[in-house]
């Protein structure tokens, strides 16, 4: 394409904008148990206007913006003060709980740098240690700053990270230990207690990921829930990732790294004095960045106030109680976990989960089918949003539909298939043209996505996980190209 030779008209333009979105998932009517966290629209206008205010504001340089540090300051300490931090606790706000995370494990081993360089070098990198329930970003982070992931296994029942097993996978390379409060996949909290115990006896710092559920836990606390001690106000806890753009119901772009001590902090920061320019300062990864998100964040934060996030948290708990004993009573499914959070994980042993995930989207709702991984068999997650919380009874009904529909659909025949293509295969050595294969057995031809997305999850599933992520990332270089011109 040409950048077109003259403007398009206002009219025109947002038309086509418009038009442009007319396949995007429609989430307002709370058939989308994933990717959308509402808090209704009054609260969303107020973040959009917000956003719109400060859009052009650049977060690049504090003093030239003190409005963007004053709201970042006041951000961090009401949730910081949340959150179970005392006066000295400390953070920065980031672009999402990946950032938060990245930020996190940078503290971690610049901190190992400077107190255990002789874990540097050599074959050796610092360690961080996951149970295998912990966020993908954690793995994304450990990729992009040279640590070494450390997996261990989780309860098979609970799904809770296993303080024996974190135990027994210290050694003196060890960086960070992570805990999940709650875990995405299962929605259930880690003993973050015993984690933090343990890091603290053997000196090493303890991050609690609480991205998703973080900031709602602590008024299902108050709503009478057993919320287990989960934040900063643990003994052991050195540091705490939380989003807003998630349960704290803010603008997409919204996350906290939080710390107890500002100089594990300062091991975040990065400064270069050493180029022609000016001088390069950050706290976080991006450096021009919008003011919009965390105005709109402190404005969300301060319309809803306490009491409107409490309300909000009796509904969702209601809600979620409603899921979960209506999801008992499905014929054919089961909870995989007891969730402690609005996140919910369904399998089955009589249905293929993909099916169902199929029949639901022909009835027009989203959820989510996770892979099989370890001691979790593939499910079904619902996260369950406000909008989600009214529907819950009508989305059951059609469950229980979708799930005697999937009876009658065959599968399990790719899984063979996958399986035997990969045996003796040196997964290094793959030709590219056996992808194109892969995805044909799923029917993924072009980079249109199938109606019915079981065949290809089915084939997915089956893949060695190292060979599932190069086919992933073989879709995604292809999905990114070019338009092409008519
Ligand atoms: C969503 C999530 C993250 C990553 O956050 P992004 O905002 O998507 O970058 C990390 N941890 C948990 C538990 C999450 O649910």
């Amino acid at each position: 394409m040409h950048i077109p030779k003259t403007g398009t008209d206002r009219e025109t333009l947002f038309e086509r904008l418009e038009a442009y979105r007319s396949h995007d998932m429609h989430w307002q009517d709370g058939r989308t148990f994933a990717y959308i966290y509402d808090a209704g629209r009054e609260a969303m206008e107020v973040g959009k206007e917000a956003y719109k205010r400060f859009l052009t504001e650049n977060g690049l340089d504090p003093t030239a913006f003190p409005s963007l540090l004053r709201f970042e300051n006041e951000v961090v300490s009401m949730i910081a003060t949340h959150l179970g931090g005392g006066p000295e606790a400390v953070g920065t706000f980031t672009s999402g709980g990946t950032e938060s995370i990245i930020l996190a494990c940078k503290s971690a081993r610049d901190h190992a740098r400077a107190s255990r360089p002789e874990i540097f070098g050599q074959g050796r990198a610092p360690e961080l240690i996951l149970p295998v329930t912990a966020h993908a970003a954690f793995h994304k982070a450990a990729h992009y700053l040279g640590l070494k992931v450390v997996a261990v296994p989780v309860d098979p029942l609970t799904f809770k990270a296993d303080v024996a097993a974190v135990r027994a996978a210290i050694t003196d390379g060890t960086a960070l230990i992570v805990g999940s409060a709650p875990s995405y996949a299962h929605g259930v909290i880690d003993p973050i207690a015993e984690l933090a115990a343990v890091a603290a006896e053997h000196g090493v710092l303890m991050h609690v990921d609480a991205c998703v559920g973080g900031f709602l836990l602590p008024y299902w606390r108050r709503l009478g829930e057993p919320v287990p001690a989960f934040d900063l106000s643990v003994p052991g806890v050195t540091s705490l990732s939380v989003d807003l753009h998630k349960y704290g119901f803010c603008p997409k772009g919204a996350s906290l790294v939080l710390y107890n001590d500002a100089n594990l902090r300062e091991k975040q920061a990065f400064a270069c004095a050493q180029w022609s320019g000016y001088s390069v300062i950050n706290m976080a990864v991006q450096s021009s960045k919008t003011g919009g998100p965390l105005a709109a964040a402190w404005a969300v934060l301060n319309f809803l106030g306490d009491a409107g996030y409490l309300e909000i948290a009796r509904q969702m708990l209601a809600g979620t109680r409603a899921l979960v004993a209506g999801i008992e009573a499905v014929d054919g499914l089961r909870l995989l976990a007891r969730p402690d959070f609005c996140m919910v994980s369904v399998a089955s042993d009589e249905v293929s989960v993909y099916h169902v995930v199929d029949e639901m989207a022909a009835r027009g709702w989203t959820i989510q089918a996770q892979f099989a991984f370890q001691t979790s068999p593939a499910n079904i997650h619902f996260s369950l949003a406000p909008a989600n919380a009214a529907r819950v009874e009508e989305m059951l009904a059609d469950l229980r539909q979708a799930v005697q529909a999937a009876r009658a659909l065959p599968s399990g025949q790719m899984a063979a298939g996958v399986a035997a293509m990969f045996e003796g295969v040196d997964l290094t050595a793959l030709d590219p043209s056996v992808f194109a294969e892969l995805l044909a057995m799923g029917g993924l031809t072009g980079t249109e996505l199938p109606e019915r997305m079981a065949p290809i999850n089915e084939v997915l599933d089956a893949l060695p996980r190292p060979v599932c992520e190069v086919l992933l990332k073989g879709f995604l270089n292809q999905l990114f190209r070019q338009p092409q011109q008519p």
